[in-house]
């Protein structure tokens, strides 16, 4: 299970973004797919939004004592997968309610054709 909030030793790998904690000041390093995500800051625990830039080009470098934040993706990625699941449930339903009306068209254009014969009868006759 995901553990956050521990403070690990940092390694940190070449494309990482690497900032510091806005409230304990302490370096922070995650894969840079975590742009824009919150993370949980693993020394102080607050939530906080990474940075879109600062990708890491040596990470032999300065910031060897960062820790990894953890990524609080559980939650979204639940959301959006109910999200796909009721589009898909929608989009099915959809697809079924357009078939319905499809042979309601059907129904009705053969209803005119017998109402526009009677009529025809009807003037000819
Ligand atoms: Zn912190």
């Amino acid at each position: 299970m995901n553990q956050p909030a521990q403070p690990q030793t940092a390694v940190i790998e070449d494309g990482d973004i690497v900032f510091d904690c806005p409230s304990c000041a302490k370096s922070l390093g995650i894969d840079y797919h975590g742009a824009g995500y919150l993370v949980t800051c693993p020394h102080c625990g607050l939530e906080i939004q990474v940075p879109e830039v600062e990708v890491v080009e040596d990470p032999e470098g300065h910031i060897a004592d960062a820790a990894h934040a953890q990524i609080a993706l559980d939650d979204t990625t639940r959301m959006l997968n109910e999200k796909i699941i009721g589009l898909q449930k929608q989009q099915a339903a959809t697809r079924k309610q357009f078939e319905k009306i499809g042979a309601e068209i059907n129904e009705l254009q053969k209803a005119l054709d017998r109402m526009v014969a009677l009529l025809t009868e009807a003037e000819n006759g």
